[in-house]
C-alpha cells in the first residue's frame, strides 16, 4: 500500500518512490474520468448547468462558447448521459438541456472546487454555496473522512491496488480533444466562475500531471513515460501548470532528484478535488472503466469515502439541500439554484 501524497516542500521526502504498475493503473483511472469530464468547455458547461442554466441561449450567453462549440458539448455530454435534452416546444421544435442523475451527482466535484478557489483565490471563485438546513450564505466546504469524520489531509491518504481487478494498462495516453488553455472568457458572458480550477482540470493532461506528481513521479522523462506525452506538449503543461502556481521546478536534488518538479501546497490542496472525481468516476462510468485502485484513509483505516460538509453547522453539504449561486457583479437577481431541483423528471438514470 502506498501513501498518495506529495511531501510537502517543508517536509522532506523520505517515503519510497511507488512501483510503475501502481502509478500507471492510478494513471488510467484517472485518465477514463478525464476522458469525460477534463475538457474546459464540458466543465463550464455542467458548472452552468449545475446552477441551474438550462438554455441554449444562457448556455452561450454565461460562456462566451461559440455555438459551434457549445452544441458539440452538448452533443456530447448527451451522448454520455450527463445531460439530457428534452424539448420544451414541439412546433418549432425547442429543446433545453437538464442534468442526469449522473450530472447531478458531479456536486462534490464542484464543491471542493469552490473551496479550493475560496482557500487559494482573493475573488473566491465566483461560486456562492448556501445550506439550507443552517442558512448559511457563504458557504466554505470542508473535506473529512465519511467513517470517522477527520478533516482530509493528502499525507493522510493510502493508495490500495487490487491485483485482482488490475488490467491490461494502455502504453499511451487515448486521443485528446484540443482545449485552449486561455482563461479569457469570450463572447459576452461573465466571468467564468471557478477559472483557476477550470484551469486546472479542464485539460486531462493537467489532471494526469498532477496525479503523475501525488504518486511521486517528477521528473519530465518519467511523464513522458507514464503519459505518452509528446516533449513540446508535456513543456507547454508544466509552464502553464507551473504559472498557476500549482507545481515548481525544485532545485533540491538532495531531496527530489535533479530536475524534478513538486507540488506547491497550492497544487497539494487539489486532492479533495480529484477524490471526488474519482469517486464520481468510479460510481458512474461503465464497469470496464472502474479503478483498481482505492484510497484508504491512514489515520482510521477504512476505504476513504469523501464527505464534504458546511463549515457553519459541520452537517454534510449536498445537492439536495444547498443552493449554487453564481456571483455577477451588477445583475439583478442572481443565479440561484437549490442544486436538486435541476434534475429533470423522467431522465434515465446512470
Ligand atoms: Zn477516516
Ligand atoms: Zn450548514
Amino acid at each position: 500500500m502506498a501513501t498518495l501524497t506529495a511531501p510537502t516542500p517543508t517536509a522532506p521526502e523520505r517515503a519510497p518512490a511507488i512501483d510503475a504498475l501502481t502509478v500507471n493503473a492510478v494513471l488510467n483511472a484517472v485518465r477514463q474520468a478525464a476522458n469525460v469530464l477534463c475538457d474546459r468547455w464540458s466543465l463550464v458547461t455542467l458548472l452552468l448547468a449545475q446552477t441551474g442554466t438550462h438554455r441554449f441561449n444562457d448556455f452561450s450567453e454565461r460562456s462566451g462558447m461559440a455555438s459551434r462549440l457549445l452544441t458539440s458539448r452538448l452533443a456530447m455530454l448527451d451522448e454520455q448521459g450527463i445531460i439530457v435534452r428534452l424539448p420544451y416546444t414541439r412546433r418549432p421544435p425547442r429543446y433545453d438541456y437538464h442534468l442526469s442523475h449522473m450530472g447531478l451527482a458531479l456536486f462534490d466535484v464542484f464543491a471542493t472546487m469552490a473551496r479550493w478557489e475560496q482557500t487559494w483565490h482573493a475573488s473566491g471563485g465566483g461560486l456562492r454555496i448556501e445550506h439550507l438546513p443552517c442558512g448559511s450564505m457563504t458557504v466554505q466546504p470542508a473535506s473529512h473522512c465519511a467513517a470517522c469524520d477527520a478533516g482530509l489531509q493528502a499525507i493522510d491518504i493510502k493508495l490500495a491496488v487490487s491485483q485482482r481487478e488490475m488490467r491490461p494498462m494502455p502504453t499511451k495516453a487515448t486521443s485528446y480533444r484540443r482545449s485552449t488553455l486561455s482563461t479569457t472568457k469570450r463572447g459576452t458572458g461573465a466571468p467564468i466562475p471557478l477559472t483557476h480550477a477550470i484551469d486546472v482540470f479542464g485539460d486531462k493532461w493537467g489532471i494526469e500531471l498532477v496525479m503523475c506528481l501525488f504518486t511521486r513521479v517528477r521528473k519530465f522523462n518519467d511523464f513522458q513515460m507514464h503519459l505518452g506525452i509528446s516533449t513540446n506538449i508535456l513543456a507547454d503543461r508544466l509552464a502553464h501548470l507551473s504559472a498557476l502556481g500549482i507545481l515548481r521546478p525544485t532545485t533540491d536534488a538532495d531531496r527530489y532528484g535533479k530536475g524534478a518538479y513538486a507540488l506547491t501546497d497550492k497544487g497539494i490542496d487539489l486532492h479533495p478535488i480529484l477524490l471526488a472525481i474519482q469517486a464520481w468516476a468510479d460510481q458512474w462510468l461503465p464497469e470496464r472503466y472502474r479503478s483498481p485502485v482505492k484510497f484508504v484513509h491512514r489515520p482510521c483505516g477504512h476505504p476513504l469515502q469523501l464527505r464534504v460538509s458546511c463549515d457553519c453547522c459541520g452537517e454534510a453539504l449536498e445537492r439536495g439541500n444547498s443552493c449554487l449561486v453564481i456571483e455577477r457583479a451588477g445583475e439583478p437577481g442572481q443565479q440561484k439554484v437549490n442544486a436538486n431541483a435541476n434534475c429533470a423528471k423522467g431522465i434515465r438514470a446512470q
